[in-house]
């Protein structure tokens, strides 16, 4: 087996398309799924994320596709011959745009639909006629429902992250779209990960697949230098920190396991200098996509992001990734550190563990099968003690305060509404009895105005606003029965 593409007999114009994207050689997926998949045979494929498969399935796929190729604009010259289904809206948007590229010599033609946009640009595409139609399953079914798209004519279906699918409960969408397809197919299946419910999809939707597997499944890229380290919740941001001045590193995905965590520990590390955004399932899909292009722009250094939305993301040359929480599926640890050491690059990913994750690390190191080792992070002696980075921020403020504290997850909620331990490492705050003792309001003090002010004699303020209920009297009320 070769690992050059100019031994593939690829056609011209994607011979052209693949020099222009400066690959010398296939990696590892490609040099072994390419040519089955130009044999037009099933392929079941376990890939870890990074490793090239967008490449490895489409342009066999494209190669196939060549001989529809034509350049009449009526739509029904172009039906939709190849489908590519995936589980998040961005991982479509990523591949959509790398098949785009792929094809970009040919007169093939392509588009991706996905939810959260609107319908109407999507339909007009439709309308049009594409080849290659990549889709979440959700918006497919809606445009099939509306006729938008007629899938009787599909020759290939590639599932990809089909594993993710089947977590966000794709399952019956899955089994709907492929009734709409010819039962005459060839049907690609990619996974990160072989769980027992993957192989049951591919045995009822696969015809005599080729299994392909280049890294055993759940295995992290060796190209990742993995550290776990020990930080109290209080400590993480601290710790996030730390890792980024003394790696000097620049760019960095933060994954948190929920998405208020993602929301607030994104604004805490923005308020502490860090350019931040926050990728979450809870943001528009126009949020999301800006924050991803600001990241790639490197107007944004640290993404954080939930496992959903940061799913398959292909952002090149990520030199580090962070799990602020340790992931609750040992799966999602596999995948969060794809993000990193992509294509051969080397990467750091930083695991914090705090006191309550021993069960979470176990769960990684059975998956992995290798012994985890739980270490101490080393603090600059001379760090800021007053400001960082931009001077906005005490680092006992960031770390203590209200809104800002870290609450990531349901462990994390709990540390922050818990009375804090004051960090090891948070510096000793000036004491001052007076500020210690409860306030007490001085005998001779005025009324406040709210309390002095006459209230209408209903009781109400407004006649449009009702009066409370009155709590105290209900807990009252139920006191005998408690
Ligand atoms: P994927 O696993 O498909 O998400 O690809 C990961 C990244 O590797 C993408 O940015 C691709 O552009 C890049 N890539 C794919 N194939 C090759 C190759 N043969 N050589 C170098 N980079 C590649």
């Amino acid at each position: 087996m070769t690992s050059s593409f100019s031994n593939l007999s690829l056609a011209e114009p994607l011979a052209r398309a693949v020099a222009e994207m400066g690959y010398e050689s296939m990696t590892p997926i490609q040099a072994q799924a390419i040519p089955v998949v130009l044999t037009g045979k099933d392929v079941m494929g376990a890939a870890q994320t990074g490793t090239g498969k967008t490449a490895a399935f489409s342009l066999p796929l494209l190669q196939r596709l060549l001989k529809h190729e034509n350049s009449s604009t009526s739509p029904a010259r172009h039906p939709v011959r190849a489908l590519v289904l995936l589980p998040t809206r961005e991982l479509a948007d990523q591949v959509a745009q790398q098949i785009a590229l792929y094809a970009k010599y040919t007169k093939l033609r392509s588009t991706v639909v996905f939810g959260g946009m609107d319908m109407k640009p999507q339909t007009l595409e439709l309308k049009k006629g594409v080849e290659v139609l990549v889709a979440t399953p959700g918006r497919l079914l809606d445009h099939i429902e509306a006729k938008n798209a007629v899938l009787n004519q599909v020759e290939y279906v590639v599932l990809d992250e089909a594993d993710r699918m089947l977590d966000i409960g794709f399952l019956p969408d899955l089994q709907r779209i492929l009734s709409y397809l010819p039962k005459q197919r060839t049907t690609l299946l990619f996974s990160a990960t072989f769980s027992p419910e993957i192989k049951r999809l591919a045995g009822s939707y696969l015809q005599d697949p080729i299994t392909i597997e280049v890294a055993r499944p759940n295995e992290t890229a060796s190209t990742v230098e993995q550290h776990f380290y020990s930080a109290s919740d209080e400590d993480k941001r601290r710790a996030v920190h730390q890792v980024l001045r003394s790696r000097e590193i620049k760019q960095a995905f933060i994954f948190v396991n929920s998405k208020l965590g993602c929301a607030r520990l994104a604004r805490s590390l923005e308020r502490e200098g860090l350019k931040t955004a926050a990728l979450h399932g809870d943001k528009s899909q126009d949020e999301r996509l800006k924050a991803l292009d600001a990241f790639k722009q490197g107007a944004v250094d640290l993404l954080v992001c939930t496992d959903v939305a940061a799913r398959g993301l292909d952002i090149k040359d990520v030199p580090a990734v962070f799990n602020f929480d340790v992931p609750f599926n040992a799966e999602d640890y596999v995948h969060r550190i794809g993000r990193t050491g992509r294509a051969g690059a080397s990467g750091l990913a930083v695991t914090l563990v705090s006191g309550s994750d021993g069960r979470l690390v176990a769960d990684i190191e059975k998956l992995l099968k290798k012994k985890i080792e739980i270490e101490a992070l080393e603090y600059d002696e001379d760090r800021p003690r007053g400001r960082i980075n931009d001077g906005r921020r005490h680092w006992r403020d960031a770390e203590g305060g209200g809104d800002d504290s870290v609450e990531g997850n349901a462990r994390g909620e709990r540390a922050a509404r818990a009375p804090r331990s004051p960090s090891r490492y948070a510096p000793a705050a000036p004491r001052d009895p007076f500020f210690e003792q409860p306030y007490e309001t001085p005998a001779d003090a005025p009324k406040p105005s709210w309390e002095a002010a006459e209230r209408p004699s209903t009781g109400r303020v407004s006649p449009n606003i009702k009066p409370k209920r009155k709590v105290a009297a209900l807990f009252k009320a139920q006191d005998p029965v408690a």
